[in-house]
């Protein structure tokens, strides 16, 4: 067998490092002789986990003081709900910009009123709203910053006059950011930091405390912010290979450089789907297009070509390229631990089908 590129969306690629080194972990963890999978999440060498995981989680995102990072189970779908449950009053306001934030909302309706400030809906997410308008009561505003499915970026962080909640699920770590313009962060890690079962909150200690309801106990931030995320058992095998993604960040010069490859790789394929004459991409705005899920479809004229260049592109060695089911065509998400080489042989790949055409 060749060599294989890995485009799936999530679970994703995750850097050979934090492959090897979990490999490691879980027949001797830390010099105890024992697997990573059978040691007390109380022992020293597991705290000792979660506090590097913070404090480098922290340091990557310069994360200011006054700020809690969690690490749960539950996944983000579990914060569509818990981040209403802490934060919202009366009312909240969402940006609807594709299926997760239609679930975020879904379930933010359980709490209270929401506000749909806007929406792409009408063009199947395939662009940003803008222009819109928060209200000045609301008491969140919450944003999808990378919608996975659909190839849609927010890439900057926005002024807000209300607290600001993010689901950063499938984008976070991809550019440095402002935290301090956010009162509450959250994801799953399956995207760009861990395997599935460990889900990341990055919360404003002041953000909390307003609402009047009985907050169950694991469903109340402030229970996991008390006990460093080991009120319960943590998901400790995913905790510590999220450790050792947050080394190889670092060890790879931080955020700052995962942003510059991370256009580079964006760069080439867009540049090849805007240029190939049997393809166009679904997001036509060049400063909406994520640069984390690159989406793209057949030309009209080759949309019987669909399923053949999938094969061709497959036996080539490209994983996890069929597009979104609600999006049809082609996906190639671009993580942070996506080695730019996999985009130039998908660029070949793309070329290569053409020239047979
Ligand atoms: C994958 C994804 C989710 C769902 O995450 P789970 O951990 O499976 O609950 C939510 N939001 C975004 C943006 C995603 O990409």
């Amino acid at each position: 067998m060749g060599k294989t590129h890995n485009f799936y969306a999530g679970p994703s690629i995750l850097p050979q490092y934090t492959i090897d080194e979990t490999a490691k972990a879980i027949h001797n963890f830390a010099g105890t002789g024992l697997s990573v999978m059978e040691v007390s999440h109380r022992s020293k060498e597991v705290v000792a986990v979660m506090d590097q995981a913070i404090a480098l989680f922290k340091e990557l995102l310069n994360i200011p003081d006054g700020y809690h990072v969690l690490f749960l189970g539950g996944g983000a779908s579990t914060q569509f709900l818990m981040a209403p449950y802490n934060l919202l009053q009366k009312k909240a306001a969402y940006l609807l910009t594709g299926g997760w934030a239609s679930k975020a909302v879904k379930e933010a309706k359980l709490f209270g009123e929401v506000v749909e400030v806007a929406s792409s809906k009408d063009s199947n997410f395939n662009y940003i709203p803008k222009g819109w308008k928060v209200p000045s009561d609301a008491d969140y505003f919450h944003i999808t910053t990378n919608n996975t499915l659909y190839g849609t970026e927010i890439r900057e962080d926005f002024d807000m006059d209300v607290p600001l909640v993010a689901d950063m699920s499938s984008d976070i770590f991809s550019r440095p950011m402002d935290v301090s313009k956010y009162a509450l962060i959250y994801g799953g890690a399956q995207k760009n930091l861990a395997p599935a079962g460990i889900t990341f909150i990055i919360v404003k200690e002041d953000a909390l405390g307003k609402v009047d309801r009985a907050i169950p106990t694991m469903l109340d931030y402030r229970t996991h912010m008390k006990s460093e995320s080991m009120f319960n058992t943590p998901p400790v095998l995913p905790l510590f290979a999220a450790l050792k993604t947050l080394e190889w960040l670092k060890n790879k010069g931080g955020v700052a450089a995962m942003e510059k490859v991370n256009i580079e790789k964006a760069g080439l394929l867009y540049a090849e789907i805007d240029r190939n004459k049997l393809f166009k991409p679904t997001v036509n705005a060049v400063e909406d297009r994520s640069i984390m899920n690159i989406c793209w479809i057949m030309n009209d004229e080759y949309a019987d070509l669909e399923k053949e260049f999938l094969d061709f592109a497959s036996a080539r060695g490209m994983i996890g390229i069929k597009g979104h089911r609600s999006v049809g065509g082609y996906r190639a998400s671009t993580y942070n631990a996506l080695p730019k080489e996999s985009v130039i042989e998908l660029v070949k790949v793309m070329q290569e089908f053409e020239s047979m055409k």
